[in-house]
Parts: structure tokens; sequence; C-alpha cells
């Protein structure tokens, strides 16, 4: 590979993962800058270490999407860990832009790019057979010019397999379909990429409300509430009448149908009104005005 880790000169931590920590780093000779994921891989679990290597492939085979955070290599650390030398995206997560807006609300016209954005970037993974798994707000990430990336597909969750997969971290939960959730009760087998719909459709929701959709705001999530929330609950009863557009609830049922079969497919909701007949120009120009509302200039 063209890049070493001793060329790379750290400026300051991105984030924290469930497989560890990211940093913003600077190569020292073209200054360029990315985004390095240290990634834990016990090297005494044969296994796991053969997963993660898996999933780099995945993220390898996702290269040169438009709508996908670039990967550019993969670099052995002094610990025997790894390392993910990644685009950098400088408005980070829209999980942390909500936040940084102190939850207040994406306007829907901001959440048409935002919906359009991602899922041209399903689009474009379920074109190679790559399955996410895992989009929420926080795996959404912008970079400065408001292009909006799915990052983190795979090497977290295959790290996480190896503990208790709802005890550990309920947040990677609460994004899961019903028929993911509970398997047994939808026949045990189900369509993968609509269950990558779900996850979008509750993300852009969660944009919406300011908070998880499906729980009171403010409730700390338990798998029990999670269970009768998914599988039971009415998703757009979250959304006071008045309070969001035809077309934005027509979108969100769309994806939230509880049925995978009667879920669209992504290509179907690139075509629906709330995507297909939004004004493109200003929805763009209210994502890029929303990010330099709440950047935070480092
Ligand atoms: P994990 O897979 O362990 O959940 P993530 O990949 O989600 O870790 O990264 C954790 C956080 O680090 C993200 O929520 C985001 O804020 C930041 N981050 C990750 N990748 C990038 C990137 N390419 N550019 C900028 N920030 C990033």
């Amino acid at each position: 590979s063209e890049f070493r880790l001793a060329d790379l000169e750290k400026i300051r931590v991105l984030g924290h993962g469930n497989g560890g920590t990211v940093y913003k780093v600077r190569h020292r000779r073209t200054s360029a800058v990315y985004a390095l994921k240290a990634v834990h891989t016990d090297a005494g679990d044969v296994s796991l270490r053969r997963q993660v290597y898996r999933e780099i492939d995945i993220l390898r085979r996702a290269t040169g999407s438009d709508h996908v955070v670039g990967f550019h290599a993969v670099l052995p650390t002094p610990s025997g860990d790894v390392a993910l030398l990644l685009e950098h995206m400088e408005g980070g997560s829209l999980d942390t832009l909500l936040r940084r807006r102190g939850r207040s609300p994406f306007p829907e016209i901001a959440l048409a790019s935002v919906a359009r954005q991602a899922l041209l970037g399903l689009a474009e993974l379920h074109s190679r057979q790559i399955v996410h798994r895992d989009i929420k707000p926080a795996n959404l990430l912008i970079n400065a010019a408001g292009v909006v990336k799915i990052a983190d597909f795979g090497v977290g969750k295959v790290l996480r397999r190896s503990l208790d997969p709802c005890d550990s971290y309920v947040g990677t939960c609460a994004y899961m379909s019903p028929e993911r959730f509970d398997p047994e009760s939808h026949g045990g087998d189900y369509d993968p990429y609509a269950a990558d719909v779900w996850s979008l459709g509750l993300a852009v929701l969660e944009l919406h409300r300011g908070h998880f959709p499906l729980l009171p705001e403010g409730a700390r999530p338990d798998w029990a509430a999670l269970m009768v929330a998914i599988c039971l609950g009415e998703a757009l009863g979250a959304v006071p009448e008045g309070e969001a557009s035809g077309e934005f609830r027509g979108f969100i049922e769309c994806c939230l149908q509880k049925e995978s079969g009667k879920r669209w497919s992504v290509a179907e909701l690139l075509g629906h009104p709330f995507i297909a007949s939004a004004d493109w120009s200003e929805s763009e120009r209210a994502l890029r005005e929303l990010l330099r509302e709440n950047s935070d200039e480092s």
C-alpha cells in the first residue's frame, strides 16, 4: 500500500465507536486529511480476525460509490490491531449534527436531500449485493459540501457480535426491522435489503422528530420496550397530524411497513413524490445551510 501508519500525523479524535477510536489524521508528505479508525481484532481470536477481514473486503467492494464513505487502506498497527484509513467527512455524523442543534428537528426540505442521498448510497451497496444492516443517524456522515455518505458497514457490527448483541448496545437493535427483531414470528427468513429500508426510514423520521421516534422522548431504550414499539407500535403515531407534509408521511409509511414484502424498494422510494417532486437546488441548499449553522469549526 502507498500508505504507512508512520506517515500519518494525528490531529484530533473524531469520535468513538464500538470497535475503537476514530482520529482525524494528516499525511505528512501530501498534507491530505483522512479519518483513521482503529479496530480491535483481538489477536487471539482467529475467527473474529477472519470476520474483520471479510468486512474489510466489503469496504473494498464498495469503493468508488458516490454515497459510501471512501476507503483507502487497511494498516497494521504495532499492537497487532488494524486501522482503516477512510475519507474524512468534515460534518461528522447526522447524529452528532442533530445533537449540535440541541435536537432541534431537521426541516423537511433538508431531509428530502438526506433521504435521497442515503437511498442512492443504499442503491450502490445493494447493487453490489452488500447489505448494510446498521443504518442509523450515527452511520450517515456528511462532508463540507453537504454530501451524505453511508459509513461503518460491518466492521463494528462483527465485533459487537462477540458481545451480547442486544445488552451491550441496545442502540444497535433500535433500528432493526420487525422481521429482524423477531425472526420467528415472521417465518424465519427475511429480505435483508428490505431491512435496510426500514432502518433508513426510521433514521429519517428520527431527524424529523429530533429524538428516537419509537419511544417517548428521553426514555432509556430497553429490549422489551423496543420489542413492543418495533413489532406492535405504529411508527407514524409519533408524528402529530399537521407536523409533517402528506409527502413526508407517505414516504415514511412506505419505509416502515411492518411486513417486509409491502415495504417499498430503494428504487421505488427514489421515485416517491417526497423525493422525486422535491426542488433539488432548494433541498441541497437547505441541507448545506443547516450544516453551516451547526458546524463546530474544527
Ligand atoms: P463504530 O463502527 O465503532 O460504531 P464509527 O465508524 O461509527 O464507529 O465511528 C464513530 C464516530 O466517529 C462516528 O459517529 C463519527 O462521528 C466519527 N467518524 C467515523 N468515521 C468518520 C469519517 N470518515 N469522517 C469523520 N468522522 C468519522
